[in-house]
């Protein structure tokens, strides 16, 4: 297992990874589960190599974020991906992808101006802009994402078109726990009480599709149900939308590919999942 901090190594690497086959890549913040790890196996699976990144982004997390908190674990990070056949991990520090004078920035503009983009102004910028720097370094054929940040993937792939980059980026399905919860690094922050609330996200998410199901069709009234089950659960809602998956503006006629959205506080921990209204 190769650990590398600096740019110009990854990117002679990379370079002559490439000359084997494909090049996959899966950027991470690190603390990684088995939803990290699907992606992981899925890139080990269809490239011969395959680099993983190991980045806690800090120009994706606003002021009264949690970047000082965020979960790190690098060994432990380190000895999953040996396991899952990783012989490439990238882990630069912040002074290496952002030093000083830095001044450049990719801005995704309409997608990022709903949903996540506006509860968190300036997020979609983060994660642009250091995906691209991510993709330049080690220049894959392939970058793993999971449909779990559905909007980032969205402004991602958009990204990609807009700027002609040469990635193919594959959307990964949802990893959750037995029980339903998505499975998400943030997890780690919920007490035994918040964690088994926080499985209202899942229900309210399964009871909207079993309502489509039966032939509702007003998002408002999906929204509602959602709703409902979420402040049960006492749930902090920060958005419930029903939107177009291209566009990600808000839709009130539900339709098969329609995606609910949802971003929900609970203590001080903000948890996001989505799923298709048609299952
Ligand atoms: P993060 O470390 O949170 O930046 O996530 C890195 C990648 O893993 C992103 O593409 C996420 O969408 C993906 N990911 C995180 N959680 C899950 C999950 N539960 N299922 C599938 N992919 C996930």
């Amino acid at each position: 297992m190769q650990i590398i901090q600096d740019i110009s190594l990854t990117k002679s690497l990379c370079r002559s990874l490439k000359q084997e086959g494909t090049l996959g890549f899966v950027p991470t913040m690190g603390y990684l589960h088995e939803g990290h790890l699907s992606l992981v196996k899925q890139s080990v699976k269809e490239n011969p190599n395959t680099i993983v990144s190991i980045f806690v982004n800090p120009s994706q997390f606003g002021q009264n974020e949690d970047l000082d908190t965020y979960p790190r674990d690098l060994e432990r990070d380190v000895a999953l991906l040996k396991e899952c056949g990783v012989e490439y991990v990238f882990n630069p520090n912040a002074q290496t992808i952002y030093p000083s004078g830095f001044d450049t920035w990719v801005v995704p503009e309409k997608l990022a101006s709903v949903l996540c983009g506006k509860s968190r102004p300036g997020h979609f910028r983060g994660v642009a802009t250091v995906v691209l720097k991510l993709l330049n370094i080690t220049n894959p054929d392939h970058m793993y994402m999971g449909i779990k940040d559905y909007q980032q993937l969205r402004i991602l792939k958009q990204m990609a078109s807009d700027l002609h980059l040469d990635c193919d980026i594959v959307a990964c399905p949802i990893v959750r726990e037995a029980d339903g919860l998505a499975m998400s690094s943030r997890n780690s922050y919920l007490n035994p009480d918040e964690r088994k609330r926080a499985l209202s996200l899942y229900h309210g998410l399964l009871k909207a599709r079993e309502l489509y199901e039966q032939g509702e069709r007003d998002c408002g009234q999906i929204i509602e149900t959602i709703k409902s089950i979420i402040q049960e659960s006492g749930g902090r809602i920060d958005y419930i939308e029903c939107v177009d998956p291209l566009t990600l503006q808000s839709i009130s006629e539900a339709k098969d590919d329609t995606r609910m959205m949802l971003a929900v506080y609970f203590g001080k921990t903000r948890l996001i999942d989505n799923m298709a209204l048609k299952a």
